[in-house]
């Protein structure tokens, strides 16, 4: 049931919980807040809702998850009253049910906007944190939930001379709500991964050359997009507390392609080996065929941990881009080598290859033609300097972590959360950490988040410590916190899940490779939604172990 009117916050600056970040995860735990009766204030850095939705407003730009899957599954009214149009919901789309439900569920008196958080500290004898605004705004909470989300600072590619171009650039993670007017302009792109392939199909229609610089290729795999249908709709809402379940209860929790799992639901999870090479093959063609990288992903069992069974799909799909591109050069520049799918984020779009048979379309192969500098004219590779009007940057983001080593976080003995993290991040169930009382993390290090479907992930999480609330509060504790020998065991855990993977099989920003300076570790818990689930759910069953839920 939806409350039409919520309980005032007891103080504005003094709520009981700070949550920073109105993303998808943030939005439901400050409405979870609210259902427990804790006061609660939401902070949000940007004008309006959206967390990563917001800001990732490049051309193209949509979710690869389907948006029956991608949407809250907590309120029947939300489910009954918004309608998706398109099979994978654009970035304008998501932002609009983001706004819808903040607004049906009378939350947007408690955000405040353009609140960009610097500093949090903790103050053991008060038992609260101090919370403090760039504006210089200050709060303070019992409870902090950083729902900051795992892909919120982007990175610069480290190019000299990036200052001194005289045209016009962008990131795609800082693209202007105004949009920018690409017609007729000589577009240089650099990075090739999800935010790149997505924007390529989607310009070159109206640029007059668009050259792709490309250092590593990815397997991109495509979406096969489609305008939902009232029928669609009929499905999912006969069907959805069987698909939910199916989401909640799939290796990426809420994974991925409901419509097509249900109809390709006979084929996952098979022993590649037990099959024929044709039979593998037309599986592989079907999966294809039904677009999006679920089918492709699931289909075989031990895709992410078995080389063997990971090349069969790798060339798989090396043979369908082959299909498409038929320069030698072209081909070789775009061909994903030396490391096997799934160990960088996959990436889905369609007509990502088929654009670069277009006149118009350049693709510059970096492993060849290093890049020396950006000049004032566009981009000067050793071998040729090429003139350009725009330069994007997709050159992606400090994932995971950034986004919370960006606040000066301090927990007991005013340790900041960068000292805690020096070797990599350590938590308790990706939710908590040692030494940051009743501070928690959601979609952060150490959970599934985004080796999942982050909006079904993190409504596990809202839930899950919506219920440690209630239990402390039921016990009278105020205080929540890891212990650190629990937290000890997690990461031990986390890091031998991840060795029997192939995630680190690649530079990517799984592992902070893209940073540098960054600790190598795989970051995202890599044992799969179930797993997660199943360890958070013992843990409830032992009171809470490895938790110290207390009075002070
Ligand atoms: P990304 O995957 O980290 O890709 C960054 C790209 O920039 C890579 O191709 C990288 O090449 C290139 N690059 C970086 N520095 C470079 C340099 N100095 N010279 C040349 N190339 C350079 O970033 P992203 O595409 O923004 O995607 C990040 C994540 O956001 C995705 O993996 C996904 O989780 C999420 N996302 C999701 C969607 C969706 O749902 N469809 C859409 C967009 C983003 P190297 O690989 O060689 O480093």
């Amino acid at each position: 049931m939806i409350p039409r009117q919520q309980p005032p916050a007891s103080r504005e600056s003094a709520p009981d919980a700070i949550v920073v970040g109105a993303g998808f995860a943030g939005i439901h735990m400050l409405w979870k807040l609210q259902t427990l009766g804790f006061t609660a204030v939401l902070l949000e850095a940007e004008s309006d809702v959206g967390g990563c939705w917001y800001a990732n407003r490049y051309p193209g730009a949509r979710c690869d998850v389907e948006s029956f899957a991608y949407s809250y599954s907590f309120s029947r009214e939300i489910e009954d009253e918004w309608r998706w149009t398109e099979r994978y919901p654009t970035q304008a789309e998501i932002q609009r049910y983001q706004g819808f439900v903040v607004d049906r569920l009378n939350l947007r008196n408690r955000i405040r906007f353009s609140s960009r958080v610097v500093t949090a500290s903790y103050a053991e004898e008060a038992g609260r944190w101090a919370i403090k605004c760039e504006d210089g705004t200050a709060y303070s909470s019992t409870h902090l939930f950083l729902a900051t989300g795992p892909l919120t600072v982007p990175r610069m590619p480290e190019i000299a001379g990036i200052d001194t171009f005289s045209g016009e650039s962008y990131h795609t993670a800082r693209w202007p709500k105004r949009g920018v007017n690409l017609t007729g302009k000589r577009v240089g792109l650099i990075g090739t991964g999800s935010s790149g392939t997505q924007l390529i199909p989607a310009v070159t229609d109206v640029v007059e050359r668009l050259y792709v610089f490309v250092r590593t290729p990815n397997y991109v795999t495509p979406a096969r997009n489609y305008p939902l249908t009232q029928e669609h709709r009929d499905y999912w809402i006969r069907n959805r507390e069987e698909l939910r379940r199916l989401c909640r209860r799939s290796e990426v929790g809420g994974g991925g392609d409901v419509l097509t799992f249900e109809k390709l639901r006979w084929k996952r999870g098979l022993d590649s080996k037990a099959l024929s090479n044709e039979q593998q093959q037309e599986i592989m063609a079907e999966c294809w065929e039904a677009g999006g990288p679920a089918p492709l992903i699931y289909a075989f069992k031990d895709v992410y941990s078995d080389p063997v069974v990971n090349e069969l799909v790798s060339s798989f799909i090396r043979s369908k881009i082959s299909e498409v591109i038929q320069d030698a050069e072209v081909l070789e520049t775009l061909t994903p080598a030396g490391y096997p799918f799934l160990a960088k984020r996959p990436c889905v779009a369609d007509n990502y290859y088929e654009s670069f048979t277009r006149p118009n379309v350049e693709a510059v192969n970096l492993r060849r033609h290093p890049v020396k500098a950006v000049t004032p004219g566009g981009i000067s590779l050793v071998d040729r300097d090429i003139e350009l009007d725009v330069i994007v940057y997709a050159s992606g983001f400090d994932a995971m972590t950034g986004a919370i080593t960006s606040i000066d976080i301090r927990g007991r003995h005013g340790i900041s959360i960068q000292q805690a993290w020096r070797a990599g991040p350590q938590s308790y169930l990706g939710m908590a950490v040692a030494g940051f009382p009743n501070m928690f993390i959601l979609g952060g290090p150490g959970s599934p988040s985004v080796l999942t479907n982050v909006v079904a992930t993190t409504e596990f999480q809202v839930d899950y410590l919506g219920d440690m609330l209630a239990y402390a509060q039921r016990a009278a504790a105020t205080v929540i916190e890891a212990a650190s020998d629990a937290q000890n065991k997690w990461v031990t855990h986390a890091s031998q899940v991840a060795r029997g993977t192939l995630f680190d099989r690649a530079d990517s920003w799984y592992v902070g490779a893209n940073v540098p300076g960054k600790p190598r570790v795989v970051l995202p818990y890599a044992g799969g939604s179930i797993a997660y689930q199943d360890a958070c759910a013992e843990v409830t069953r032992d009171g809470y172990r490895g938790f110290v839920i207390s009075k002070s």
